[in-house]
């Protein structure tokens, strides 16, 4: 079938049309009014006397409409008014206005040639309307209020959705290799939709793509639409939600119209969590119909376009979970492609992607800096890469090395360096024991990452120092055994303060807020404690964002979990405090270094603790 791709853009003639029916109503009810009530009417007797009084200055006579147009200066006012009488029958009235010196002619001296009246009173504000017309219906789409004006209102505009030609391949989108699988299908059924319909066979009309912020889900997308080379129609969730009621869903209704006749394309749905939200029974004071109707038009729409044509919808969460199961259901979103933060390999790959754009120098190990970066989504690797090429043109550079690329991890990590915060010497040489702390009790287990840099200069994120730690290899399951040990390393920090000053300070309050999270965790919902066993206590809720949970138990077991956190830690703090007693002269010695140096490597930190 022939595509119709004539734009949906409303010509002139429709303005002109407004602007006509306008003027119409002003002819036929307004303009005779004020006309009237600018030339007086007068009748002939008064119009004689005031011709003897010598009020009267001009008197043109129009014998066509059977009147004479005078101006003749009010007494009372002393100015010129415009008058007219109705023409009389009257021989001696040459005469008369001669004797009153007043001139005559016999045709009106201010009316226009009937060409020059019909420019001014149709042409000129027909154009006026249509510039005005067309000025408020851009600023209306700028708005995002979609052309909307008097008769065309629910509609919205073309022009916001389309991309013709989204530019992204799979080549751009690295690691991910499943949901590149995955999405493989549906480019090469937008390739040749005819192959699958010889068949008989209906590809889904619609894949979710769900993961974490930052994966590369509204990258995919593009890919999809670059490798099929159709075009990218795209929205996000957010747009729909609009400031009338009503509109989301005329706005469902034009994407799709559109998406029909440009088929084969793309229609992605970005952020589609906030329209397909779970519909909730009853809220109340009913402030989700629009969003309740705009999912409606969109399960509607789903439902009512031919899967053949080509037409495919995807869309893109990060909180699947709380989708309205509709959406879900066979027909609709039913294939759902997860998006995973990257692996080992796949950080790497990003990395290098990410790279090729950028001057490098030759010797660079884009592995170290995938090792160093575990748990770090797509976007913030572009940004790690992005961030290095910053800080070698600072440094007058014209290649990045390996140093602005673990610069630029802690960068992304920890946020810039504070080079001019003001520490005392006191309060360097706590940070520097609090540091080393984590670090001895790190590396005097055989469970734990082995360290990797230890630092002691202030970050803008807060961090006044910080030990890394970085695995040899990928972490995909964690023993208890490492999780332990890493909970000691935890406690690290603040043992070693009160070792050696005898006192506490601020300092560990992120410490803290790791090691209860993880002691929680391992009771809750790994099954580590000897008293629960594997009994869910906790349930998490957002799976892609940030690991909120909420109880899943009874009060007063949530009392002993209490209990048992507490007791999980102090374990893990008797244990590092053990440690750094037995190895008190290295505390001394290696914070000594550190405090020195600022930075240090784990090789410098490994030597002097292996030193005699
Ligand atoms: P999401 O939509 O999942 O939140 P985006 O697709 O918007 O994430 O990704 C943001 C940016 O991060 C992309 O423009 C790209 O530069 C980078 N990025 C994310 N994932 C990848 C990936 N797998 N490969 C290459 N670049 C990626
Ligand atoms: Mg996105
Ligand atoms: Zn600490």
């Amino acid at each position: 079938m022939l595509s119709n791709n004539k734009p949906n853009r409303k010509p002139l003639i429709y303005y002109a049309l407004i602007a006509m029916m306008t003027l119409f109503l002003l002819n036929a009810l307004v303009f005779p009014s004020m006309l009237a009530r600018q030339v007086q009417e007068v009748g002939y007797s008064e119009f004689l006397k005031m011709v003897d009084a010598g009020a009267v200055k001009t008197v043109s006579l129009d014998q066509e409409a059977g009147q004479m147009v005078f101006i003749a200066t009010d007494s009372s006012t002393n100015r010129d008014v415009v008058c007219k009488t109705a023409l009389f029958p009257d021989d001696s009235l040459r005469q008369r206005l001669e004797d009153a010196g007043v001139e005559f002619s016999a045709e009106i001296p201010t009316q226009n040639s009937p060409l020059l009246n019909f420019i001014i009173s149709w042409i000129v504000p027909i154009l006026m309307f249509s510039a005005m017309g067309m000025a408020m219906n851009k600023i209306l789409t700028k708005r995002g209020m979609g052309g909307m004006n008097a008769m065309s209102f629910g509609k919205a505009n073309a022009k916001i959705y389309a991309e013709k030609e989204t530019g992204v391949t799979f080549n751009d989108v690295a690691g991910e290799e499943e949901a590149k699988e995955a999405l493989q299908e549906i480019v090469s059924f937008l390739e040749t939709p005819e192959k699958y319909a010889k068949i008989g066979a209906k590809l889904p009309k619609g894949a979710l793509l769900v993961g974490p912020p930052g994966t590369g889900k509204t990258l995919l997308a593009k890919a999809v639409a670059g490798e099929a080379k159709v075009p990218f129609f795209s929205i996000s969730g957010s747009e729909f939600v609009e400031m009338f009621v009503g509109m989301g869903a005329a706005k469902v209704r034009d994407l799709f119209k559109q998406a029909n006749e440009k088929a084969p394309c793309i229609v992605f749905i970005d952020e589609i969590d906030t329209i397909g939200k779970k519909r909730d029974t009853g809220s109340g004071l009913g402030g989700n119909d629009e969003r309740e109707q705009t999912l409606n038009q969109l399960l509607t729409e789903m439902d009512g376009f031919d899967g053949k044509k080509g037409v495919v919808i995807l869309a893109a969460t990060n909180r699947p979970e709380s989708l309205d199961p509709a959406l879900l259901r066979p027909g609709r979103f039913d294939r759902r492609i997860p998006v995973e933060l990257p692996d080992l390999r796949g950080r790497e790959a990003i990395l290098r992607v990410h790279a090729r754009g950028i001057k490098m120098e030759g010797n660079v190990d884009m592995n170290a800096i995938a090792r160093a970066t575990s748990g770090a989504s797509g976007a913030e690797l572009a940004n790690i890469i992005n961030e290095a090429a910053l800080r070698a043109v600072r440094m007058g550079r014209d290649t990045v090395t390996q140093d602005d690329l673990m610069e630029s991890v802690e960068t992304v990590i920890a946020g810039y360096q504070r080079k001019n915060a003001v520490l005392s010497e006191h309060e360097k040489q706590i940070v520097s024991y609090h540091e080393i702390g984590h670090a001895l009790v790190a590396a005097k287990q055989s469970n734990s990452a082995p360290v990797t840099k230890i630092t002691i200069i202030p970050r803008t994120s807060g961090a006044l120092g910080y030990t890394m730690q970085v695995d040899e290899g990928e972490m995909v399951l964690m023993s208890k055994e490492y999780l332990l040990s890493r909970l000691a390393t935890l406690t690290g920090g603040q043992a070693a303060e009160q070792l050696v000053f005898g006192s506490i300070t601020t300092g560990a309050s992120n410490d803290i807020e790791k090691a209860t999270k993880l002691a929680r965790g391992m009771i809750t919902r790994y099954g580590m404690s000897e008293n629960f066993g594997m009994v869910a206590l906790e349930t998490v809720n957002g799976q892609y964002l940030g690991q909120d949970t909420s109880l899943a138990c009874s009060p007063a077991y949530a009392e002993k979990i209490d209990d048992q956190v507490v007791a999980l830690v102090a374990s893990a703090r008797a244990k590092a405090d053990q440690i750094l007693r037995d190895n008190e002269a290295k505390l001394h010695e290696l914070a000594k270094y550190l405090l020195e140096k600022e930075t240090i490597t784990g090789e410098e930190f490994m030597a002097i603790l292996n030193r005699e």
